[in-house]
């Protein structure tokens, strides 16, 4: 497209002027020509079909029908006047109502006459009626309403009252487009066009505002979505390119005596099938040379520590050191106890670092990274700090990605040079098209099936009011020498009333729970990490047997013997919360039970919400219904919410045309990287001038 004419004011287009283009600058934020080609109609309504009044539908559709009114007749209800007219047709009859400004239709409406009314109906047991409909003579009909879809645009009163009606915004925009007919250019390839089906560009955005046809309609607005999700994964695709042509890898092709030792006589258990994929991509990306950046997803339990145990090894038969960062002491802690166990046959040095390790000892372990006699480090974000120095490190690997940030990895990149290779690892799993349209640019693995033998985690849900008899449950497990987690919602950590209810919570557990019996800890957020980490171990060494506490338990903690995750106001948490919550039980052999706790009264929202906990137990399964409940902005944090801002796609329902968009850039870039293809020119130019894909141009000049 021709960007002169795009930027230019609409004040210059035929119709508007000045006063009115101020008026659309400030209601709507409509300035530039591209801006009034982008503002889509919201809804359409069809004025093409009409009904018969037995066949309208039952609802509060709009309709249009074709009648004769019989009689008109002013009301008087609670002394304001109404105005009623009986309309007919041939099949019976629907109630018009006016309740002011009816002067005029009183005056003009003829009993003989035929007229077309639209409006929105309303039904009173089995009567029909519409309220201030719109009427026009049939003559008047055929003469000013085109029979085809109308574009409604979104408005405002004050621009209603200066006259820019729904008529008006057709009218320029009809002209516009009419001007432009030369100007707005094909941005796709005619392969993609093809491939995909898709109608031309011009034809789409003069359907979505004047639809021909319900046909027509819908292949404009799949054309556009499409495009828009093409040029977002285009982006990832080329920055992608970028990186891996830029940022040479470790290569890491031997796999040698570690690994071999290990896998004969050392593991503890068949992989399953997915964890053995796993490893197999990451071992393909350890040896093509490029840095590897991995999303690693698995449900909780579903075995990432045995994965990331694995790759390590094969860093340390190549001559590397690798790291693994975990979010909290007490998570560092499991990982350092879990592989100095599993590698305990072989002679391999790990240390762990964490904020809590005496300046004498760091020193020590600061020494022995820089001489390379320290193959793998575990521990906190301590590891991040300049003077923490490997001899070659060749491998990070961060566990529970979600609570490190960009800026954190980045200190990781620079610990070499090249940057060792980085794993992400997440419990959490995202819906495919969130990780596609957040993520692009990583690549992704998956861990879907859990290890044979793993019992599902009973979930009930339970009213405040049946609190006793959860109460006697819980008396009933802990006899039996297992533990229980109490976990209160804490949305918001300076919520004062949030702490006054795990407060409370905690008072009352103590008091059905009593001493010397019973033993109960509580653990908070406001708490000093040290007085937290006391009294978690407290629990992990089953010198209590229940943890009272806010959602700080969420990631990672494992204590096998705990049976019992008791989630209080269940319906304050996500999907996704409550099944990382639900995941710290269920790693013993034994049944595990999760209670969600609600008020007895719940909205329809919390009522599938926790129907659905009790009904799934695949955290992808529930990361897409959660998806579906939340959208995808609050499912990701409202940070993250920014760059899923589609104008036209929606990346939960267009999850289609989003993996044909995200192919159709892959094999573009394969075919032709720097887009310089005679057929791709339309895209390059694109690129090249369109606002909305200039940060682009920088990939492909
Ligand atoms: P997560 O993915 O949550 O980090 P872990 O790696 O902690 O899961 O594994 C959870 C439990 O499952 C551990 O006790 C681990 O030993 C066990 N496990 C992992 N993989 C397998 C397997 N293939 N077969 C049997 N048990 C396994
Ligand atoms: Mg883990």
């Amino acid at each position: 497209m021709n960007n002169d004419i795009l930027n230019q004011s609409i004040e210059f287009i035929k119709g508007i002027g000045p006063a009115r283009s101020k008026l659309l600058s400030e209601e709507l934020n409509l300035k530039t020509v591209k801006d009034l080609i982008d503002f889509y109609p919201y809804r359409y309504i069809d004025r093409s079909r009409f009904f018969k009044i037995n066949e309208l539908p039952k609802n509060q559709s709009e309709v249009q029908i074709v009648g004769k009114i019989k009689s008109v007749k002013r009301t008087k209800v609670r002394f304001r006047n109404r105005l009623n007219c009986e309309f007919y047709d041939d099949t019976g009859k629907v109630d018009l109502i006016w309740y002011r400004g009816f002067n005029w239709v009183e005056e003009s409406i003829k009993t003989n006459e035929e007229y077309v009314i639209y409006g929105k109906l309303s039904w009173f047991g089995n009567n029909p009626s519409i309220a201030h409909p719109e009427i026009k003579t049939k003559d008047s009909f055929n003469r000013n309403i085109p029979r085809r879809l109308h574009g409604i645009y979104s408005s405002t009163e004050k621009l209603v009252n200066e006259g820019v009606t729904q008529k008006y915004f057709v009218k320029i925009i009809y002209n516009l487009l009419n001007s432009l007919q030369n100007q707005i250019k094909e941005n796709l390839s005619y392969n993609i066009l093809n491939k995909y089906n898709l109608i031309d560009r011009y034809k789409a955005i003069v359907n979505i505002h004047l639809p021909e046809s319900q046909e027509l309609l819908s292949g404009s607005t799949k054309r556009l979505k499409f495009e828009e999700l093409f040029f977002n994964q285009l982006g990832f695709q080329l920055s992608k390119n970028e990186r891996i042509q830029k940022l040479n890898g470790f290569k890491f092709e031997k796999v040698g005596d570690h690994l071999n030792e290990f896998y004969k006589n050392n593991l503890p258990f068949e992989l399953t099938g997915d964890q053995k994929k796993v490893i197999k991509e990451i071992r393909n990306d350890f040896r093509d040379g490029k840095q590897m950046n991995r999303l690693l997803q698995g449900d909780v339990g579903s075995g990432k520590t045995i994965v990331s145990l694995m790759v390590m090894l094969i860093a340390i038969d190549n001559g590397f050191q690798s790291c693994i960062l975990a979010p909290t002491e007490i998570l560092a802690n499991q990982h350092f106890k879990s592989i100095m166990e599993l590698l305990s046959e072989l002679d391999v040095k790990i240390d762990l670092l964490t904020g809590s390790v005496k300046a004498k000892d760091r020193k020590l372990i600061h020494r022995d990274l820089l001489s390379g006699k320290t193959k793998i480090l575990v521990g906190t974000h301590a590891i991040l700090e300049d003077i923490v120095q490997f001899k070659n490190l060749g491998l990070s690997i961060v566990d529970e990605q979600h609570r490190f940030g960009v800026a954190q990895r980045a200190k990781l990149w620079k610990k070499n040079t090249p940057a060792p290779h980085v794993l992400v690892m997440t419990a959490t799993p995202i819906p495919r098209t969130l990780a596609m349209s957040l993520y692009g640019d990583l690549d992704i693995s998956s861990i879907k099936e859990l290890p044979p033998g793993r019992i599902t985690t009973k979930t009930v849900h339970k009213y405040d009011k049946n609190r006793l008899s959860v109460f006697k449950f819980l008396r009933d497990q802990i006899t039996r020498g297992r533990q229980v987690y109490l976990v209160y919602p804490l949305i918001n950590e300076s919520e004062k009333l949030d702490y006054k209810d795990l407060m409370d919570g905690y008072e009352s557990i103590v008091r059905e729970f009593p001493r010397p019996d019973f033993q109960v800890s509580i653990v908070h957020g406001k708490m000093k990490s040290k007085d937290k980490d006391f009294e978690m171990n407290r629990f992990i060494n089953k010198e209590t047997q229940i943890l009272v506490s806010t959602t700080v338990i969420e990631v990672g903690v494992n204590v096998p013997n705990a049976s019992v995750m008791v989630i209080e106001s269940a319906e304050r948490f996500g999907l996704s919360q409550l099944h990382q919550l639900r995941g710290r039980v269920g790693r013993g052999n034994e049944e595990s039970y999760c209670v969600l706790m609600t008020k007895d009264k719940l909205s329809e929202e919390s009522k599938i919400r926790v129907d659905t906990m009790v009904n799934v137990s695949d955290g992808f399964k529930l990361a897409e219904v959660d998806l579906k409940l939340r959208g995808p902005g609050d499912m990701m944090g409202t940070r993250q919410s920014g760059v899923l801002k589609f104008k036209l796609a929606d990346i939960i329902y267009d999850s289609e045309i989003l993996n044909n968009a995200r192919k159709s850039a892959y094999e573009l870039l394969e075919s032709d990287p720097r887009l310089i293809k005679k057929e791709n020119y339309p895209i390059r130019h694109e690129i090249s001038t369109s606002s909305n894909s200039k940060n682009l141009w920088r990939y492909i000049s």
